[in-house]
């Protein structure tokens, strides 16, 4: 079995700029020495890797297993092969396509009220990760901290890292995994420079409610930090959710230490299109775009046009596609329950935690390892999205499984009925590695 240990190096103790990044994300190989370090992939990659290799149901990368709708898939054939939408198969303007600027200021000002300016306000890029990177290499400054409530999606850690600054997290807890701003506030020091928010929130399904946002960004503008609020599940709110989405740039003054993060990736169910974009004044965005050009410069042109017609009419599929989840979710959540699991109540996204520690002493790391070779299931321990050098083993943190809803419903069925037929008996092959009353870490 693959164990992780609990502690890593500090990526700041690492001189080269790869082996940091790579620290910051814990994808350093933890066989490897510190003397020679090597990079592993992505938890993401390496659970897919996982599944492929044991013939397990993948409920681990998140990733919807259809294709996105035919109408949108067509319309970016047709942008390529038909010179009749106009060019677009060469660079696309460093900005991003105008059509497409257009249609996230257009959808922006219909959905929050927020209005912006396409030519200057929006800027695409190659995925909402692009956004993200030039959004950190831009503002955490070497020396500097950064905060983030963790769990958090990887790739901060890798650019914090990179960036020659320190990742400090702020634990989202369960059962409710709200945002606790009075932590957050605690945290912040005179060298803070940023904060990382995640609005709907992987892994956790957590919507920030207008106060939350409200108090996050005066904290920013108290210290004057900046905030990058990644929204990649606008579109992706359940219809149970407590609240809707709201946007950062909603929040009185946010635009002036605030940028928001989109990514129609996850929006139209075609993660592969990497297709994204970054939000805000006309000069955060530019400061911004000082990274950004350097780092794709541009993306796919015909991508960008498909897209831009689906955010001005997306014919229903933002609906029916809330609806499918929210089915999935359900199946989900009701078979975790069965298993002891007790899933956490997602309100949006692709993704439920469930708890192990009802069910067995071992951390999530070692009972995700049995459960793709043993089970035939994959999924992803939450650790694995935390910042992990800092974390103590019985933490609370270390005992989540972050399982994907967004997969076919036969699919979740046929995952849940490996769970049921084989777990108990490959948990009870593998004897805890913690004593019992360590194993819950519930504060
Ligand atoms: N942020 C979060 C929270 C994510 O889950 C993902 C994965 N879609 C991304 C960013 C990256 O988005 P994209 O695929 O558009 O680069
Ligand atoms: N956003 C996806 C997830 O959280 C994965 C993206 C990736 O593989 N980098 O599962």
């Amino acid at each position: 079995m693959s164990s992780h240990p609990s502690r890593r190096p500090d990526p700041l103790a690492l001189d080269q700029p790869w082996a940091r990044t790579a620290a910051g994300a814990n994808t350093l190989d933890p066989a490897s020495s510190l003397a020679a370090p090597r990079v592993v992939p992505t938890i993401y990659e390496r659970t897919t890797a996982a599944a492929i290799a044991h013939g397990a149901i993948n409920l681990g990368q998140g990733f919807p297993d259809t294709e996105g709708p035919d109408w949108l898939l067509e319309l970016a054939a047709r942008a390529i092969t038909d010179p009749g939408s106009g060019p677009r198969n060469q660079y696309a303007p460093g900005m991003g396509l105008p059509e497409l600027r257009a249609a996230v200021s257009s959808a922006q000002q219909r959905r929050q009220g927020v209005t912006l300016d396409p030519e200057n306000q929006v800027m695409v890029t190659t995925g909402a990760t692009e956004g993200i990177s030039a959004t950190i290499l831009a503002f955490a400054r070497p020396g500097s901290e950064v905060l983030t409530f963790e769990p958090h999606y990887d790739s901060y850690g890798a650019c914090v890292a990179l960036a020659g600054a320190r990742m400090v997290g702020v634990p989202l807890r369960g059962p409710a995994f709200r945002p606790d701003v009075d932590a957050l506030e605690a945290a912040i020091t005179e060298r803070t420079s940023m904060i990382l928010v995640n609005t709907p929130h992987n892994p956790t399904g957590t919507v920030f409610s207008a106060e939350e946002l409200r108090r996050i960004v005066e904290l920013a503008r108290k210290h004057d930090l900046r905030i990058m609020c990644d929204e990649v599940y606008e579109r992706l709110v359940l219809s149970d959710a407590a609240l809707p989405h709201r946007s950062i740039l909603t929040v009185p003054g946010a635009q002036d230490v605030a940028v928001a993060v989109g990514s129609a990736g996850k929006s139209f169910s075609v993660t592969g299109w990497k297709v994204g974009w970054v939000t805000g004044s006309a000069e955060l965005i530019s400061q911004v775009r000082g990274v950004k050009q350097f780092l794709s410069f541009s993306s796919g042109p015909a991508f960008q046009w498909a897209v831009a017609q689906g955010l001005d009419d997306d014919r229903g599929f933002f609906a029916a596609n809330t609806t499918e989840l929210e089915v999935g979710r359900d199946l989900l959540s009701t078979g975790l329950t069965e298993l002891g699991l007790a899933p956490n109540a997602a309100e949006a996204g692709y993704f439920v935690l469930g708890d192990v520690s009802g069910i067995t002493s071992l951390s999530a790391v070692d009972f995700c390892a049995i459960l793709a070779e043993e089970v035939g299931v994959a999924a992803i321990p939450v650790s694995a999205l935390t910042i992990q050098h800092r974390a103590e083993p019985t933490d609370e943190l270390q005992r989540l499984v972050r399982f994907a809803f967004c997969k076919d419903h036969a699919t979740i069925a046929e995952g849940l009925r490996r769970m049921r037929e084989r777990l108990p008996a490959a948990l009870s092959g593998h004897p805890p590695s913690l004593e019992p009353s360590l194993a819950v870490g519930r504060p």
